[in-house]
């Protein structure tokens, strides 16, 4: 146990945010900020450390961990560890947690403006116009009330999603076999039993699954091919959910009326001439970069941190 915060030496990597090294001088203890991503680096610096803050950048290997004697915990701010190894941390008793929590809405309302803008042709008629076109009657949009809303992961992405859906008067189904029935029911959520049904029923689906070996590949030819044609497929996910290569091919032979990317097979994509598919809006792996999703991040794992390493009170519950 660590009772005095004075006690606590933090290692952060290059990429943490200015904003959370002064939150965690201020609350936790003193820090010491890497200057490199190198490995070699990080051992010589966590030798005397007890927290690890990292991002997705530095790899926190069996030889980092071989080389912190002192390391209780591997702090993550947002979703991804796998650059991680968690086994290695597991065997020393050393704490991996990060803070998924932290983007929910950050995620959700990108992926509902993907969609208003997906349906109202939002940047094809800004580009015109920016060319000198004015394309008002060129292009009839559609509205999300009255729609059939397909939501596959019910889980805090997939659910925010549901509310601000069910705000713009959207029908909403979900698919996610992992969430028991009365949690649909709470959200006034049709239940789908089975992916295909979500897929034929739906006029817009949007993605928001972990990536895992049943999840990867999920949305394959077949799955679009079951699409209702002229739907609209929004992934702000994981890449890999999605064939990709069937995707551009839904869009240009107008299975689907359009589909959002915020995410991609590989990152950056490495096929970027087919990003230029009219109907496909892409952006660059955006939906958890706001400045509130950065706080919110911060934030939790400070409270986190102070559980685990018992200084003050910490947060009572959830964490
Ligand atoms: P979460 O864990 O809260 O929810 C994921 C849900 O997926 C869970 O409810 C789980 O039961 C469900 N699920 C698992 N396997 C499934 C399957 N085979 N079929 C249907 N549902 C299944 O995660 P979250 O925080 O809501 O994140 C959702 C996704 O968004 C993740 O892939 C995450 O990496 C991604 N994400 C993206 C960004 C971004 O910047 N675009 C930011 C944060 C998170």
């Amino acid at each position: 146990m660590m009772e005095n915060k004075g006690e606590i030496r933090i290692l952060c990597a290059q990429d943490v945010p200015p904003d959370m090294v002064r939150r965690l001088q201020e609350t936790i203890g003193s820090v010491e900020v890497l200057t490199s991503h190198d490995e070699g680096e990080i051992i010589k610096a966590i030798q005397d450390k007890h927290v690890f803050v990292v991002r997705s950048k530095s790899k926190v290997t069996a030889n980092v961990i071989a080389h912190a004697p002192q390391l209780k915990v591997v702090a993550r701010p947002g979703v991804g560890t796998d650059n991680i190894d968690k086994k290695a941390c597991e065997e020393r008793g050393i704490q991996v947690i990060n803070s998924p929590e932290a983007s929910a809405s950050s995620v959700a309302e990108l992926t509902v403006g993907l969609a208003i803008a997906l349906l109202r042709h939002v940047y094809t008629t800004c580009a015109l116009l920016k060319q000198g076109e004015w394309a008002k009657s060129k292009y009839t949009g559609r509205t999300v009330e009255g729609k059939v809303w397909g939501i596959v992961g019910f889980g805090s992405i997939g659910r925010r999603v549901a509310e601000i859906a069910q705000a713009l008067r959207a029908d909403v189904i979900a698919y996610d076999p992992y969430v028991k029935d009365e949690e649909f029911a709470n959200k006034g959520v049709k239940r789908a039993l089975r992916l295909d049904e979500l897929l034929e029923k739906s006029d817009i689906v949007s993605l928001h699954v972990v990536l895992n070996k049943d999840t990867e590949g999920l949305i394959s030819a077949e799955a679009i091919r079951k699409m209702k044609k002229g739907a609209y497929l929004i992934n702000t996910s994981r890449g890999k959910v999605v064939d990709q290569k069937a995707l551009f091919q839904a869009l240009s032979d107008g299975h689907l009326a359009g589909a959002a990317l915020d995410v991609y097979e590989t990152e950056p994509p490495t096929d970027v001439s087919c990003l230029t598919i009219e109907n496909l809006i892409c952006t660059p792996h955006i939906g958890g970069s706001t400045e509130e999703a950065f706080i919110n991040a911060t934030e939790i794992l400070i409270n986190k941190l102070r559980m685990i390493l018992r200084l003050g009170e910490g947060m009572p519950i959830g964490y």
